[in-house]
């Protein structure tokens, strides 16, 4: 944890433009100190004699004492603020230079300007949110849709960090157990007994993993799934990435391998986010451009997550069909996701989905059909459960993801351990599993993580 913030921080906290209204905030133990050199309140009242959490009419004025704005004012007094320290919010007229002028006089009355994210790092440093619930602040203001939007604010409500308290709890209470069978054999305590351990250890496991699956959706909701369209030259590959991203950035053609880069997308399918690259086909060619085309899209198909497979079923499946075959069937059995399209289906067929067996199909027109067949193929096989509807604690991010899986690696060794090397080397594991999920919601937490964490925040939040 960190020691209290010495400096005085001040930023405008929304966004660079013109608008009816910006705000501009400060926070540090000098708030006020400050804010009474250039904000003089309409009431002459002196800061220490207004009331926290109320809204004054002040004029604003530079280091010359010239009349810069009349602002609404409001303050909020430690440790009852967002950040946990005074805070003055100066709620003025939203020009671009009128704010930077407020915030310089800011400046000269001696506050710095805050890092990004600086505001809610305080509040985190201050105990007012867990490392979870400040990453569900940077996604809601980061989210692209109403799926993520509901996942952001169920992680503010500090229902995940419940969840990983309770776990915590569970897991110190085993150590607890563990260690004074080692330190006091003797003793008459009262204690679980080893099927009790082992039904604790048991319960910890089935919530890890629930959360731990859970992140599949988080995933594809909060951070998107890099996605890639592979497949034979005018299978249709563009027309299905213009289908999905509902205009016509990439180039549709009837000559082979004209799609000769990677074209990035980000689109939306139902709850799901796609991050979307087009390939120029995976075939063997001599020309150069095509070949690096050719290079990048085996090495986007290694990067990728879900691969849509696309077929012409109105040509012969032949040779090139099955290297892209080869190519999915390895991609499978790296865990990778894949939706063999079997596409042009308006036209005569010449094979089927007998070519594909073992594969999840779509069949579709991709030229005449409407988008929402495969956006509902694609959002079924990331998305369980009715995400606004639904209670569940959904991991949102890969920091949270790798944290629960160590944890759960570490219980599974502690349980392990205890039936077959001895009590010590289970209390290891778990105090191994505790820092893991400790390090989740940030109760320990190197400031490498949480300087991290906080650098993808906007100044001024
Ligand atoms: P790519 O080389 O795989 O990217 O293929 P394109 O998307 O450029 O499509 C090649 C040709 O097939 C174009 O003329 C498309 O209009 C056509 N095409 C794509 N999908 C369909 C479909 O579902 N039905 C029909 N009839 N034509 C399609």
């Amino acid at each position: 944890m960190y020691t209290m913030f010495s400096d005085t921080i001040a930023a405008i906290s929304t966004p660079h433009g013109k608008g009816g209204v910006a705000v501009i905030r400060i926070s540090g133990e000098n708030a006020f100190e400050i804010a009474e050199k250039f904000i003089f309140p309409k009431s002459k009242k002196s800061f220490a004699e207004i009331k926290a959490n109320s809204v004054f009419l002040a004029d604003v004025k530079n280091a010359e004492g010239k009349l810069l704005d009349e602002s609404l004012i409001t303050i909020f007094r430690a440790p009852r603020s967002y950040t946990g320290e005074n805070v003055v919010e100066i709620s003025c007229h939203g020009g671009v230079l009128l704010t930077q002028n407020i915030l310089s006089a800011a400046f000269s009355s001696g506050a710095v300007q805050a890092g990004p994210g600086e505001f809610t790092r305080r509040a985190f440093s201050a105990g007012k949110l867990s490392l979870t619930e400040a990453e569900s602040v940077i996604g809601m203001i980061d989210a692209k849709t109403n799926a993520a939007l509901t996942l952001a604010q169920r992680g503010i409500s500090g229902k995940l960090r419940k969840k990983t308290e309770k776990i915590y709890g569970d897991i110190t209470a085993v150590i607890g157990n563990i260690y004074a069978i080692i330190d006091f054999p003797d003793e008459d305590l009262e204690r679980m007994t080893r099927d009790d351990m082992e039904a604790a250890m048991d319960s910890i496991i089935a919530e890890l993993t629930a959360l731990k699956s859970s992140y599949r959706t988080g995933h594809a909701v909060c951070e998107g799934i890099p996605t890639v369209i592979c497949g034979k030259p005018n299978t249709g590959k563009s027309t299905i990435l213009n289908l999905l991203a509902e205009n016509e950035r990439a180039i549709v053609t009837d000559i082979a391998g004209t799609t000769r880069d990677v074209i990035s997308e980000t689109v939306v399918c139902g709850s799901a986010l796609l991050r979307l690259s087009d390939t120029a086909g995976i075939h063997e060619t001599a020309d150069i451009v095509e070949k690096m085309g050719v290079d990048r899209s085996r090495k986007e198909i290694e990067n990728s997550e879900l691969i849509l497979a696309v077929f012409d079923t109105s040509r012969p499946f032949d040779q090139e069909d099955e290297e892209v075959l080869a190519l999915i069937r390895e991609a499978e059995e790296n865990g990778k996701t894949v939706i063999a399209v079997l596409n042009k289906s308006d036209k005569e067929k010449c094979f089927g989905e007998e070519k594909l067996a073992g594969f999840d199909t779509l069949t579709l027109s991709a030229k005449t059909e409407d988008r929402k067949i495969l956006s509902d193929k694609i959002e079924s096989k990331f998305i369980s459960g009715d995400i606004e509807n639904s209670n569940e604690e959904i991991l949102t991010n890969a920091r949270q993801y790798a944290s629960v899986c160590e944890c759960l690696a570490s219980v599974v060794s502690a349980k392990y351990a205890l039936d077959i090397y001895g009590d010590d080397i289970a209390g290891t594991e778990l105090e191994r599993a505790a820092s893991a999920i400790a390090e989740m919601d940030g109760r320990e937490v190197s400031v490498d993580v949480v300087d991290h964490i906080f650098h993808k925040f906007c100044v001024g939040k």
